[in-house]
């Protein structure tokens, strides 16, 4: 069996340290949704994919504000958030046919947090083998994206549910 690592992880790995800034408070923003992979904009809160994915469709749902607390948010903001938890649920279940989900945070450095002060939920896509690596096995067929691909594939969908609202 051959193994390769997530690539696209490398730069994350090499300049977390470097990057200034609050990435969510920058994507929050940005006029361009692209350029900050933002699929969704609620109220109070925002769907946006990981720029350094574990595997395809690894999404993110933070605040609006920069807060580190989330039991200490507000009712509306929590609600909210759970909504657009289940609507990227719903999406990938849909799209991206995963085995199972990862879904949750770290809260704190210690935890494994890599924005510690302002909050946000990971919502991962996951296939039986995937284990962080993606097996490369004779007839398994793994679906490899880039970022763009992924956006490119999710944005319409999210669209969709806008309307919907
Ligand atoms: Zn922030």
């Amino acid at each position: 069996m051959r193994y390769i690592a997530a690539p696209w992880r490398e730069p994350y790995v090499r300049n977390v340290e470097q990057t200034k800034g609050c990435i969510f408070c920058r994507a929050r923003r940005l006029k361009d949704d692209k350029r900050g992979y933002v699929l969704y904009r609620g109220a109070h809160s925002f769907i946006l994919l990981n720029k350094f994915p574990y595997l395809p469709g690894h999404l993110m749902v933070a605040p609006y504000k920069h807060i580190a607390s989330f039991e200490q948010s507000r009712k509306e903001l929590s609600d909210e958030i759970s909504d657009l938890l289940k609507m990227g649920l719903d999406i990938l279940k849909k799209n991206y046919r995963p085995h199972g989900f990862n879904l949750g945070m770290n809260l704190g450095k210690s935890a494994g947090a890599g924005i510690a002060d302002h909050f946000h939920f990971h919502l991962i896509p996951r296939w039986t083998g995937d284990s962080n690596f993606m097996p490369i096995v004779g007839r398994t067929r793994v679906v490899i994206e880039d970022l763009d691909t992924t956006y490119a594939r999710l944005c319409p969908l999210f669209r969709k549910k806008t309307r919907k609202r």
